[in-house]
């Protein structure tokens, strides 16, 4: 009898939804996972609750085929480890502002995705009101509880250590990489490093060479804070689902997080429910992490109740005094395109996972079972133009 070869090693660093979803689907392709995270560094994946919906482009750009293949997966993972109606809900999305009828969106074939989770035969159906496009398929998701969740099934236990840099050693033969902490002493050795730690990526990736410090500064990634807003008991009158244009708003999510069973939507607002509505941007870096800010809580509750009136129900939200914010700050990238896979021959065996910008929900799990197939010599869930258009290797222009 031939003895089995070890697991293969990688070292994650980051349990947000990139890191969670990277080191359950390495575990799942039969990886040795070591996640280490920083548990007092703000993570974006805290966010209470998220919108994915279709990115609706004239040209069909990588973006929105990235962002549809994507949600195919979370709706999946969705589907078979979270709880309907508590940790996400597929109610469907109305876009109010899509582009013009002319150029109307062009769905590209890609490989074949688990199947959807709800009726309804395309991505995109044109509602019989002018200017609005209805989305079937979209969703509203906790994704903490996703990461979690992924966590827990693939079996991966996460350890507190903050990453201050990366060592290359044993040479061309054995090429390894030893992450170190604060002290400068070794957190865990592997052959293989995916950085997945959001707005804290480049800085960790810079570390490893000079080289790599000069890749990663040409990405431009930038942390862009914002925050999100939600009234407690109040939500647009018979609006169901969620709507999105200039900002979105998703009404009727459970708050706070009860178990509540997920039947059709409800048509009134339930005791324990919550409309949740932005998200404001900034392009400052003034607070590290980012506070709630009030001029912030003013802009979305007024895009929220203009959202309302185009959509056609009127709603007076609370005043801002009197609703609720979480504020985050996003990794984003000029292209609106993350950064996935390898490094390159510049530091073997060194890969990212970053840059999901505003659309983590929708972008993480594809992101992650793409690394975890190109590690594991699998085929690949998407076309290679599409594994090319967000390839680490690509800078910014
Ligand atoms: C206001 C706001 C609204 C948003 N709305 C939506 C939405 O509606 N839909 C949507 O799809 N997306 C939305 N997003 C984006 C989404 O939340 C992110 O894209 C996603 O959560 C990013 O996940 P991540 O794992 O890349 O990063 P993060 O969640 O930020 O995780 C980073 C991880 O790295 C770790 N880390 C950092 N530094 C170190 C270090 N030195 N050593 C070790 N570990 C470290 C942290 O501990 C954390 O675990 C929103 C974001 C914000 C801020």
């Amino acid at each position: 009898m031939t003895a089995q070869p070890p697991p293969r090693h990688a070292i994650v660093i980051g349990s947000g939804l990139g890191g969670a979803c990277a080191a359950a689907e390495l575990r799942l392709h039969g990886w040795a996972v070591t996640l280490l995270h920083a548990p007092q560094a703000a993570a974006a994946t805290d966010l209470p609750v998220g919108l994915m919906a279709p990115l609706v482009t004239a040209a069909d750009t990588a973006s929105s085929q990235l962002v549809r293949a994507g949600q195919a997966v979370t709706l999946d993972w969705a589907q078979r480890l979270l709880v309907a109606g508590r940790d996400w809900a597929p109610v469907g999305c109305r876009e109010c502002n899509p582009p013009p009828p002319d150029a109307a969106p062009r769905p590209r074939r890609h490989k074949a995705l688990p199947p959807p989770p709800a009726a309804g035969a395309d991505w995109t159906q044109p509602v019989p009101q002018a200017d609005a496009l209805w989305h079937p398929r979209a969703a509203w998701l906790r994704p903490r509880a996703l990461a979690d969740a992924l966590l827990r099934h693939a079996g991966v236990l996460p350890q507190s250590a903050a990453v201050a840099g990366l060592r290359q050693v044993g040479g061309l033969a054995a090429p390894s990489w030893q992450v170190l902490g604060r002290d400068g002493g070794v957190l865990a050795q592997a052959p293989v490093v995916l950085v997945a730690a959001g707005t804290a990526s480049t800085k960790v990736l810079a570390t490893a060479n000079p080289d790599v410090a000069a890749l990663v500064a040409a990405w431009k990634l930038a942390r862009t804070p914002g925050q999100i807003s939600w009234a407690s008991g109040s939500s647009p009158p018979g609006l169901v689902h969620a709507l999105n244009g200039h900002g979105h708003l998703i009404p009727n999510v459970p708050w706070p997080e009860t178990l509540q069973p997920f039947g059709a939507p409800a048509p009134c607002l339930s005791a324990q429910a919550a409309t949740f509505f932005g998200a404001s941007y900034r392009h400052d870096d003034a607070d590290d992490p980012p506070h709630p800010r009030a001029a912030e809580a003013h802009a979305n509750r007024q895009r929220a109740m203009e959202l309302c009136e185009a959509a056609g129900h009127p709603w007076q939200a609370p005043p801002a005094g009197e609703l609720q914010h979480w504020a985050g700050s996003r990794c984003t990238s000029p292209d609106r395109l993350p950064r996935v896979g390898a490094l390159g021959s510049h530091a073997p065996g060194l890969w990212a996972l970053t840059g999901l910008g505003s659309r983590g929900l929708s972008l993480a799990p594809l992101a992650a079972r793409c690394v975890a197939t190109q590690l594991s010599e699998h085929t690949s869930p998407i076309e290679p133009a599409l594994v090319i258009a967000w390839a680490a290797q690509r800078l910014s222009k």
